[in-house]
């Protein structure tokens, strides 16, 4: 039976849902992040105060909005979720701020997006638990404000260094996560085998986590189409060699790169003989937004040593060519 995208879209964030985990405890890897978190959140709760504000940053998929709703449980709040693109007016932020109770933590999304309007909202509402607003425009405008309960903003943005700096300076704690080692994702595939009630093996855990490019969604959503593949031609039992013909049907290589990795790397290598190649040029020639190259593509390329970003621009590594079989061009 066909599905209808949408279905499938709910059908799969069902599924997302089960397998994010909720506490602290159940949350792998980020060791640093984590050890930090205990020690804050205990203190916090020791005192009956609200977290100070987390800012968290990491490219997408590495946890960051799981990590909101850990916080949040773990202090025993509620969550009120937003992002930074959906806040258009600085009254859209005054009414989610109005509607917080004492603790509660307020989760803005993409936070480097919001406009200077509501960012100029939230200083004062950081600093001060103080709404100051302007309401009414023209002869009729007054300004009203209004006291806040204690609340926790976290943040969490793709790029740290897009935020401003007076709302930086605003957070107390600033977390960075990493992209996951094998180790670390192949636990996360395993649970999430595990609520999916599937029958994987240790190696085809590893197979699954070794592609993920570091990215628990990404070793999720793989797992998921793994799973589709082994019902229908193995009778759903997922092993190393099922998950590697998968994979491999899917397109993902042995790096776990996927299309746009491999049409990144090739265009250095091919259109501008290795590098140096400037992100304008690199985003035209793939025809891809530079954000997306910054944000998405290129963080774990160059954690693996696939690119180096030089003060030229970005260069092909050896290892980039070895990997497609070639031999620098002298
Ligand atoms: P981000 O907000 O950084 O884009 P998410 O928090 O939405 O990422 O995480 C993406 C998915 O990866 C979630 O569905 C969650 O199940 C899973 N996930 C993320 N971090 C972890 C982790 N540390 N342990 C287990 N699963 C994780």
């Amino acid at each position: 039976r066909l599905i209808a995208p949408q279905e499938q879209d709910s059908q799969e964030s069902v599924i997302d849902r089960a397998m994010r985990p909720k506490m602290l405890t159940d949350y792998t890897g980020q060791k640093e992040a984590r050890g930090q978190l205990e020690i804050f959140i205990a203190a916090a709760r020791n005192r009956g105060e609200a977290l100070d504000h987390t800012l968290i940053f990491g490219p997408p998929g590495l946890g960051k909005t799981t990590l909101a709703n850990i916080i949040a449980n773990e202090m025993d709040a509620s969550i009120k979720s937003t992002s930074g693109p959906v806040l258009e007016k600085a009254g859209d932020l005054a009414a989610m701020l109005t509607n917080l109770e004492a603790n509660d933590v307020l989760f803005i999304d993409e936070i480097h997006r919001l406009s200077p309007a509501v960012e100029e909202i939230l200083y004062s509402a950081m600093e001060d638990y103080q709404l100051d607003i302007m309401i009414g425009e023209g002869p009729a405008a007054r300004s009203i404000k209004l006291d806040l309960p204690p609340f926790t903003l976290i943040g969490a943005t793709t790029r740290a260094g897009a935020l401003t700096s007076p709302l930086r300076a605003r957070f107390g704690i600033p977390l960075r996560l990493e992209f996951y080692n094998v180790a670390d994702l192949t636990t996360i595939v395993t649970r999430s085998a595990a609520v999916l009630n599937l029958n994987i093996d240790e190696q085809g855990a590893v197979e699954v986590a070794r592609r993920s490019r570091g990215t628990p969604r990404i070793a999720n959503r793989l797992l998921r189409r793994v799973r589709d593949f082994a019902e229908v031609k193995y009778e759903g039992e997922i092993n190393a060699k099922v998950a590697e013909e998968a994979l491999g049907v899917l397109d993902v290589d042995s790096e776990g790169f996927d299309f746009l990795d491999r049409k990144l790397l090739m265009s250095i290598i091919d259109k501008f003989g290795g590098g140096p190649v400037g992100l304008d040029n690199l985003a035209a020639a793939i025809g891809e937004e530079k954000e997306t190259i910054e944000d998405v593509i290129e963080p774990f390329l160059i954690q693996q040593g696939f690119i180096q970003r030089t003060h030229r621009g970005r260069v092909a590594t050896d290892k980039t060519y070895l990997h497609f079989g070639l031999s620098k061009a002298e």
